[in-house]
C-alpha cells in the first residue's frame, strides 16, 4: 500500500475513534496526488476505515463539478452533481464518495481532516462563532456562515477559498463551518495534528463555563418496555434510556427544555431528527402511558414523522429507532448536541439551525442515503 494512504488510514482511524473529533461515524478524510484523490466513502465509519472505505477520483473529472452549469432546482442539481461525481470514481467496489468529496478536491493541500469536534461545534453553533473565530485564529482561519450542504456549500466554499488565497497568498489550511465543524487540510499529518492542537487549545481557553461531570447511567423506567405498544411503526423498534447531570440540568423543566429542542447540525437531524419530545414526569402508572402515547400522536401529526428522542422531565432521556446499534448512535449525538448547547453558553448561547435550514435537509436524499448507510 502507498505510504501516503496508509498515513490518512492510520490518521482517520485515530480521529475516528476520539469521541471529541468524531460522534456516530461523522466526518471524512482524504488524500490526493497530482492526478486523484482518495476520500472516505459515504456511510463508512473512520474509526474502523481501511483501503476499501476510500473511493479514488479523478481529479480532472472532479474539476467539472466547479466548472459546470447545474439545474436550479435543488433537487435535479443534486442528481447532476451525484452523476459528475460518480463518473469521476476510477476505484472499484461500488462504494459512493462522501457528500462532501468536491470540498475536499479544492482544498489546495495533500491531507485533508474534516471532524466535528464537540468543542468546535459549541463555538461554531453558538451566536458569537464568527467574532469569536476571528477573535481567536485572525486571518489564520476561514469562517464559513452556514449554507445548505452539498453543491451550494461547495461553491460558497470555492468562492472564500479564492478570496482567501488572494488576499493572503496561501490557501486556507483552517475552515470553520457554522453550524457544522471544521476542515484542517496540509501536506503532512504532523502538520494536521498539529493544527488541530491549536484549535483546541484555543478554544479551550476561552471555556469558563465547564461541563458537568460525566455520570452517565441507564435511565430505567417502566415505560421504556411499553414504548412498542405505543404506536404500530414502533413494534419492531428498540428504546433505551439514559440519565446524567448533563441530562438533569437541560430536562429540569420546559424551559430548560428550550435550549436543546432541537438540531444544531446536519447530522443532528439525520440521527436524531431536528425536534424532540418533551414528556411531563413520570409516575409510572397506566394512565400515564396512555398519555404519552397521546404525545406520541400528537408530535407525528406536527412533523409527520415519529420521535426518535424522547425526554422525560426531570428524569432522563429515551431513544427509539429500528435496531440497538440505531439507538446508540442517537443516544450518542443528541448526548452531544446537551454538550454543544451548555458549552455555547461560553460564546453568547446556543444557535440553532432554522426551519428553512432544517427543511432542506429534511428534504434532501444525500442525508437520506446516510441514514440508511448508519442503520445496517
Ligand atoms: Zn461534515
Amino acid at each position: 500500500m502507498d505510504q501516503n494512504l496508509r498515513q490518512l488510514i492510520e490518521t482517520s482511524r485515530l480521529y475516528g475513534k476520539d469521541k471529541t473529533f468524531v460522534i456516530a461515524g461523522g466526518g471524512n478524510t482524504s488524500f490526493k496526488d497530482e492526478s486523484h484523490i482518495w476520500v472516505k466513502a459515504s456511510g463508512v465509519a473512520l474509526e474502523t476505515i481501511d483501503e476499501n472505505g476510500f473511493v479514488c477520483l479523478s481529479r480532472a473529472k472532479l474539476k467539472i463539478v466547479s466548472t459546470k452549469t447545474y439545474s436550479s432546482d435543488a433537487t435535479e442539481r443534486e442528481a447532476e452533481v451525484k452523476a459528475d461525481l460518480a463518473n469521476a470514481i476510477v476505484s472499484a467496489g461500488g462504494n459512493r464518495p462522501s457528500v462532501e468529496t468536491s470540498m475536499h478536491e479544492i482544498i489546495d493541500y495533500q491531507f485533508v481532516v474534516h471532524t466535528h469536534p464537540t468543542l468546535v461545534n459549541a463555538l461554531m453553533c453558538s451566536n458569537k462563532a464568527e467574532s469569536i473565530c476571528f477573535e481567536l485564529f485572525g486571518e489564520q482561519a476561514l469562517f464559513i456562515p452556514y449554507t445548505d450542504p452539498g453543491y451550494i456549500l461547495f461553491k460558497k466554499v470555492e468562492t472564500e477559498i479564492v478570496r482567501f488565497t488572494t488576499k493572503f497568498g496561501k490557501a486556507p489550511q483552517i475552515i470553520f463551518l457554522e453550524n457544522h465543524g471544521v476542515f484542517v487540510a496540509a501536506n503532512s499529518i504532523p502538520a494536521i495534528n498539529e493544527i488541530y492542537s491549536s484549535i483546541i487549545q484555543k478554544i479551550t481557553g476561552k471555556i469558563h463555563e465547564v461541563l458537568p461531570t460525566d455520570d452517565v447511567k441507564p435511565f430505567e423506567a417502566p415505560i421504556i418496555d411499553e414504548i412498542q405498544h405505543m404506536h404500530p411503526e414502533f413494534r419492531t423498534f428498540v428504546a433505551k434510556g439514559i440519565e446524567s447531570s448533563l441530562i438533569h440540568h437541560f430536562t429540569a423543566d420546559r424551559k430548560s427544555f428550550l435550549k436543546a429542542d432541537t438540531a444544531f447540525t446536519p447530522d443532528d437531524i439525520v440521527y436524531c431528527k431536528a425536534h424532540y419530545l418533551f414528556i411531563p414526569a413520570l409516575k409510572n402508572d397506566e394512565k400515564q402511558i396512555e398519555s404519552v402515547g397521546r404525545l406520541i400522536d400528537g408530535y407525528l401529526c406536527t412533523y409527520g414523522y415519529l420521535p426518535k428522542v424522547m425526554a422525560i422531565e426531570g428524569q432522563g432521556v429515551i431513544a427509539v429507532e429500528e435496531n440497538i446499534k440505531s439507538v446508540l448512535n442517537v443516544l450518542e449525538v443528541f448526548s452531544n448536541i446537551l454538550k454543544i448547547s451548555y458549552l455555547s453558553e461560553n460564546f453568547g448561547g446556543p444557535k440553532f439551525m432554522t426551519k428553512a435550514q432544517i427543511d432542506f435537509i429534511d428534504n434532501w436524499e444525500v442525508e437520506n442515503y446516510r441514514r440508511k448507510m448508519a442503520k445496517s
